[in-house]
């Protein structure tokens, strides 16, 4: 019996590898990813093409947080430290 919904944590740091042998192997239908994905909009292609080696990966310092808390009330964007370009994406 597969996992109904697991945590995505163990992707966090990019072990993109392991998402797709997982769902290779049928453990897993999907992956959902959090904060990976915002620090690499790309991981899924990247994955798909075998450049895993090209991932920007989510260190969990958690700054998206912070910023999103903090930047919410000045009606600024999210900010991610490894992505510079999030929230400014219609700049
Ligand atoms: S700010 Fe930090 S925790 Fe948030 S997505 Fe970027 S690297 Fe990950």
């Amino acid at each position: 019996m597969k996992t109904a919904l697991g945590s995505s944590r163990r992707f966090l740091l990019g072990s993109s590898r392991d998402a797709a042998e997982q769902i290779a192997a049928g453990i897993q239908d999907f992956v959902g990813l959090g904060r990976p994905f915002l620090a690499d909009p790309s991981w899924p292609e990247k994955t798909e093409l075998g450049r895993e080696d090209e991932i920007v990966s989510c260190i969990n310092c958690l700054h998206c947080f912070e910023t999103l808390l903090q930047n919410a009330w000045l009606a600024k964007p999210i900010e991610c430290s490894r992505n510079s370009l999030l929230g400014k994406e219609t700049d």
